[in-house]
């Protein structure tokens, strides 16, 4: 019998949410007797080879093609978990919402105190993303079935919300897994 798949992608996160996947230590080999890994850059395969029962996304969205596999995800995933503070309300990259997104180019390409742009020209090329106005968590661009906090939620939280989910049993996470203080 085939197993059921899961997928994994990061938006606009840094992957440490990932890392506490893979920090699950030897259960991982459980996890892989479980399911089998689709998209994701675990194994690196970059596209959906079927239909998934769990996508898990890191980070929200930032850019366009974030938006893009994003809403791909939610077409492709049975449950679609936003795993991570950044997934779940922007976290770290959402401190640009408070500055027009103008002034934010500018800083970085323009007027930063680093910055060495003798043609003073803001990339535009139709090859990069092109930038969101501002970060948006995950649910408010699809519907998101479970939130997951933490920077990074840590491997327990990982591990119960994955086993629970593949054995058809409700999330019930204890406070002491889902606390951050
Ligand atoms: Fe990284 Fe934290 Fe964002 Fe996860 S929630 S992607 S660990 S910054």
């Amino acid at each position: 019998m085939s197993k059921p798949k899961v997928a994994t992608t990061s938006l606009a996160g840094c992957f440490g949410c990932h890392m506490s996947l893979l920090d699950i230590d030897e259960r991982i080999l459980k996890l892989i007797d479980l399911v089998d890994f689709d998209k994701s850059p675990i194994d690196d395969i970059k596209e959906f080879t079927g239909r998934c029962q769990i996508g898990l996304i890191e980070g929200g969205c930032t850019t366009d093609e974030n938006v893009r596999v994003l809403k791909s995800f939610r077409e492709h995933c049975d449950i679609l978990i936003s795993v991570g503070d950044c997934a779940t309300m922007g976290g770290l990259p959402a401190l640009r919402n408070t500055v027009p997104l103008h002034e934010c180019l500018e800083e970085a390409y323009l007027n930063g105190p680093t910055v060495h742009n003798p043609e003073k020209r803001i990339p535009s090329d139709p090859e990069i993303p092109l930038m969101l106005d501002r970060v948006y968590p995950c649910h408010e661009v699809v519907k998101i079935d479970y939130f997951l906090p933490g920077c990074p939620p840590s491997a327990d939280t990982l591990w119960e919300a994955l086993s629970a989910l593949l054995s058809d049993k409700p999330v019930e996470l204890p406070y002491s897994l889902l606390k951050y203080d």
